[in-house]
């Protein structure tokens, strides 16, 4: 299926950066085995990820995002995104991704940025929490720099280039009405032409699912509508929710095991 296809459309989940050692926040152990401060004041990752933490207690919120930021951008991107990019890039209709990600890892391993919907946005990328404007900046040069004892990011926080309010990542946190979308906007838009230049052409489509869950579903039901339309295939590789549609192929696999079969079958190395 995967030698067939003329187009690849790989959509992830959190379970595509596990296996890059990057923390799983699904349940509370592991999001507090993580951030053991947070841990200790009782906070879940939903109540954490919240907007209002800006407000509330900046040295706080930038202290939780800030250190994820450090974390991807120290963390390299798994081998199974380079292995995934060369079955992608040998594609005559190329490939396209589609992640709930805000990691930026498969740009960092080399995936073109016009060729990306990040659906809740990126934490590489600063808005302001004043909305002053709607701009929204790429945030390589700014640092966070934080108290590792006490949890709390250090003075000078990210500022707003406009109007040096507060500033926060470009990231859809749970509650959040002043997240700015127009950014991940016109990755949709992309991603749409690119589907409707494939339909035009009765592209065969293959679809690869990883790593993610069904508790916030946005990606696997993106990959079964654009597996339906196109009437393509989907693989979902998922080590503990590998269940599919009827004539979809479930792998009960990790990200990096799952990718590395399908890439030996594409004929990768040979
Ligand atoms: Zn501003």
């Amino acid at each position: 299926m995967i030698k067939a296809a003329d187009a690849l459309l790989i959509t992830a989940g959190a379970g595509m950066g596990v296996d890059s050692g990057l923390p799983d926040f699904r349940g509370a152990q592991g999001f507090w085995q993580a951030y053991p401060v947070i841990a200790k004041l009782g906070l879940s990752f939903e109540e954490m990820a919240n907007p209002a933490w800006f407000e509330e207690n900046p040295a706080l919120a930038w202290a939780f995002y800030g250190h994820r930021l450090n974390l991807y951008r120290k963390t390299m991107p798994h081998s199974g995104f380079n292995w995934l990019w060369e079955i992608g890039a040998g594609k005559r209709g190329g490939y396209f991704v589609f992640t709930s990600n805000v990691d930026g890892h498969f740009q960092k391993a080399g995936f073109a940025p016009e060729r990306m919907v990040e659906c809740h946005g990126s934490i590489h990328h600063f808005q302001c929490t004043a909305s002053c404007t709607d701009e929204i900046w790429d945030a390589e040069g700014e640092t966070v720099n934080i108290e590792e004892s006490t949890f709390r990011a250090l003075e000078p926080l990210p500022r707003c280039r406009n109007c040096s309010a507060l500033a926060r990542p470009n990231i859809l946190m749970f509650g959040d009405g002043s997240w700015l979308d127009n950014r991940t906007q016109a990755q949709h838009r992309r991603f749409a032409e690119w589907l409707n230049g494939l339909a035009r052409s009765s592209a065969n489509l293959a679809v690869v699912e990883l790593g993610a869950g069904s508790a916030i579903p946005t990606v696997r039901h993106t990959s079964e509508r654009v597996r339906q339309s196109l009437e393509g295939t989907l693989i979902r590789i998922n080590p503990r929710e590998d269940s599919v549609p009827s004539g979809q192929i479930g792998l009960a696999l990790g990200a990096v095991e799952g990718i590395r079969r399908i890439s030996d079958c594409a004929g990768r190395g040979s």
